[in-house]
């Protein structure tokens, strides 16, 4: 099933002609539950991984491990499955009232009380597959040249910037053969937040204009009136889509907007793949794919439901944004978060 995004409510180039030079065309991913396979695009899905490759491994000792109680993937996994079958009962209700009030039922809870704590994990921690794209999905990725399948793989850890470490990986999918079945998983993770949910994603290409604060102040203040005083919303909600995505610009906002150059030449880096866990505020309509609408409805302002398919919350629910150098694929990538 393909995703479409409405229109946004506002011709952001009629009423600001400057605006159309500074277009660009992002990926968003849609990413929906499924069971992907390696040779799918996914997030949180298995990857096309040689057997003969060592699995990435992140090396940190300063792991933050407070004050979540670490657990198992399995037990992080059984933790989403029981919290998404008790949502999906307070969904089925068919009165809004009582909406807050959504308990597990005794037989979960008492599955829930045996999850046991784990200890922090000793030596290197296996790292966990986050997104896989396929160049044929995803045209927008623009791969180094001879390669078609970007990886993306995080450390379950909250790391000294706030955020799980990411390792890249580009390949050309067709040289792989002899896939690794069984990759190894972390003995002990950080919250259930960074175990995604298998996702299918469902690739649609958008239009998306520089955040107010890439802009000068002048026009600063004219597109953020201009979008309060006409529509009632913000501009941040008219300039970029929230969510996963590949290219596109940064919806700055956590912190003002500043330089990220390439640590290793200084050129600009530019973001390649956006790991958000909310698809969609309830309220912000014209992000919402129709086809998602009626579900987003059933659902009610105060639950993630479908807004929140792959189930991460980087941080305290913000944007991991990944970044690469344009001038050599050779140069390490940077994370920023917004
Ligand atoms: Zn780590
Ligand atoms: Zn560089």
């Amino acid at each position: 099933m393909t995703r479409t995004t409405p229109p946004r409510p506002a011709d952001l180039e009629a009423a600001f002609p400057e605006l159309a030079s500074l277009a660009r065309t992002a990926t968003r991913l849609h990413p929906r539950p499924g069971i992907p396979s390696p040779q799918d695009s996914s997030i949180g899905g298995p990857l096309l991984w040689p057997a003969s490759e060592p699995w990435p491994h992140c090396g940190e000792v300063a792991h933050h491990t407070s004050p979540i109680p670490l657990m198992s993937v399995a037990d992080a996994r059984l933790r989403q499955r029981l919290a998404a079958a008790r949502d999906s009962r307070a969904a089925a209700r068919p009165s809004r009232e009582g909406w807050g009030y959504n308990p597990y039922t005794p037989e979960e809870r008492a599955i829930l009380e045996q999850i046991q704590a784990q200890d922090k994990p000793e030596g290197p921690v296996s790292m966990l597959p986050v997104a896989q794209l396929y160049l044929r999905d995803v045209p927008g990725l623009r791969p180094p040249e001879g390669s078609d399948l970007l990886q993306v793989l995080w450390c379950p850890f909250e790391h000294d910037d706030g955020m799980p470490t990411t390792a890249l990986f580009w390949r050309t999918a067709a040289a792989v053969s002899d896939i690794l079945l069984a990759p190894p998983e972390p003995a002990a993770i950080y919250g259930v937040f960074y175990v995604p949910e298998p996702c299918l994603v469902h690739p649609e290409e958008v239009i998306e204009y520089p955040s107010a604060l890439e802009l000068g102040k002048e026009m600063r203040e004219r597109l953020e009136r201009w979008a309060v005083t006409e529509f009632g919303i913000e501009y941040l909600d008219l300039c970029i889509p929230p969510g996963c995505k590949v290219g596109g610009y940064i919806n700055w906002g956590m912190t003002d907007a500043y330089p990220t150059p390439c640590p290793t030449c200084g050129t600009p880096t530019e973001p390649l793949l956006t790991i958000s866990g909310k698809e969609w505020y309830f309220d912000v309509h014209h992000w919402i794919p129709y086809e998602d609408q009626a579900d987003n409805l059933a659902w009610g302002p105060g639950q993630d439901g479908p807004a929140r398919p792959t189930r991460i919350c980087v941080s305290d629910d913000n944007a991991q944004i990944i970044q690469i150098c344009p001038a050599s694929p050779e140069h390490p990538h940077t994370q920023i978060m917004q």
